[in-house]
């Protein structure tokens, strides 16, 4: 069997977890912070917050930007549903935009006619996600963004390790915290690197940086120079007694362990390696596909691609993708558009709405792509593939 994604866990990998097991700390130990700051440097951040899950990352993104009810904030309908879900956690509004049609992106002009159509203030932010590991441009976004005064939160969760390149030519890596004010990362396993469960947020600014650690543990905070209460109150005499601790605002548990965060950096350390074989591997398919007719969108491979995801547009997508599962090879679809999604249509979207997002999806299809998918593997997927269509 092939599936479209697969995590890779080496003997190293076990052999870190396992000491963690071993030692002190289950949770709030020493590898968080290991975690956090190898994380910080890989994407080019100042900091990073580690947590239990991508969709959490999410939704302390949404909390520390005071997202509050009435909020309108735009993304993409080409996403997984968590990229839109946190913002209606903090009860704002999602108005989707429309995708670039070649490179499945949010579509800047998309956004923009959408601010230009309402008064100024209406929108608070924006989400662009780096779909499939294609990274968006967010220094165009930050121009639109700081004309209008919104925030962004970059969804990565498809890209450690992506970059685009700026208008001086520079590499600039998604999650760096240069043009975003948050970004997001998944570690589930089909995404790069994988902890079980886990997710992180980085940021280049401190505020945010020091409400995401309050939040995401109840809201408590431990430390004499921040509490609002007396020392008397805290039951102190000249000082505030060892026991002392204050929640503040209202927080989550939204902690990774120590041991899942042990795994992150030890997966962390092949990340370039696992990048490099998903380039590759996206080479090949595109030399194979090259002027096949059934195909459409294609386009060469891309430095700053991370290749989460290698998606092919066809016709008969319905038959390609049966066929293939008669073969064993579990392709997938990303997405089904959010705004087709039963709960987003009770809010008032429905079909007609993003007519190239949902043509989009009527053609795409997720091929086999992961490290360590082997050429023979993939041989099989493209020929299975030809065979389909009688080329
Ligand atoms: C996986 C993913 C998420 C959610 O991450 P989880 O760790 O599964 O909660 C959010 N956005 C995108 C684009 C994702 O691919």
């Amino acid at each position: 069997m092939i599936p479209y994604g697969r995590q890779n866990i080496t003997d190293e990998d076990i052999k870190v977890v396992t000491e963690v097991l071993k030692s002190e700390y289950l949770t709030q130990g020493p590898n968080i912070q290991e975690f956090e700051t190898a994380f910080a440097n890989y994407v080019g951040a100042k900091y990073a917050v580690a947590v239990a899950n991508g969709t959490a990352a999410l939704h302390l993104c949404a909390l520390a930007l005071n997202v509050s009810p009435g909020d309108k904030v735009i993304t993409t309908p080409i996403t997984f549903a968590a990229s839109a879900n946190c913002i209606r956690y903090c009860g704002g509004e999602i108005v989707f935009a429309e995708i670039d049609p070649l490179s499945y992106l949010i579509d800047i002009d998309s956004v923009r006619s959408l601010l230009e159509g309402s008064p100024k203030g209406t929108y608070k932010g924006i989400i662009p996600v780096d779909f499939a590991g294609r990274a968006v441009n967010l220094e165009d976004f930050k121009n639109l963004a700081e004309e209008y005064g919104l925030w962004i939160i970059e969804d990565a969760c498809h890209a450690p390790g992506g970059f685009f390149n700026d208008s001086e030519g520079q590499e600039q890596r998604c999650g760096n915290g240069k043009f975003a004010d948050l970004a997001i990362f998944s570690f589930h396993p089909v995404k790069h690197i994988a902890c079980g469960e886990g997710g992180m947020v980085t940021t280049n600014n401190i505020e945010l940086y020091n409400k995401l650690l309050t939040l995401r543990t109840h809201g408590i905070v431990k430390s004499n120079d921040l509490y609002v209460n007396s020392i008397e109150l805290a039951g102190g005499d000249e000082n505030y007694p060892g026991w002392y601790m204050e929640m503040q605002t209202l927080g989550y548990n939204y902690r990774l362990t120590d041991f899942q965060a042990a795994l992150g950096t030890s997966q962390l350390k092949r990340a370039d390696e696992g990048l490099e074989k998903r380039r590759r591997i996206a080479e090949k398919y595109n030399s194979a596909f090259s002027g096949k007719s059934f195909i459409s969108g294609q386009s060469g491979v891309e430095a700053g691609h991370a290749y989460h995801l290698y998606i092919i547009e066809v016709d008969n997508r319905l038959g390609l993708y049966n066929h293939l599962r008669e073969k064993k090879i579990f392709a997938q679809i990303h997405y089904i558009p959010c705004h087709l999604m039963p709960y987003y249509q009770s809010l008032g979207w429905e079909i007609g709405d993003m007519p190239i997002a949902e043509h989009y999806y009527r053609r795409c299809i997720s091929l086999p792509m992961y490290p360590t998918l082997t050429d023979e593997e993939q041989l099989f997927v493209i020929q299975t593939v030809n065979e389909y269509y009688h080329e």
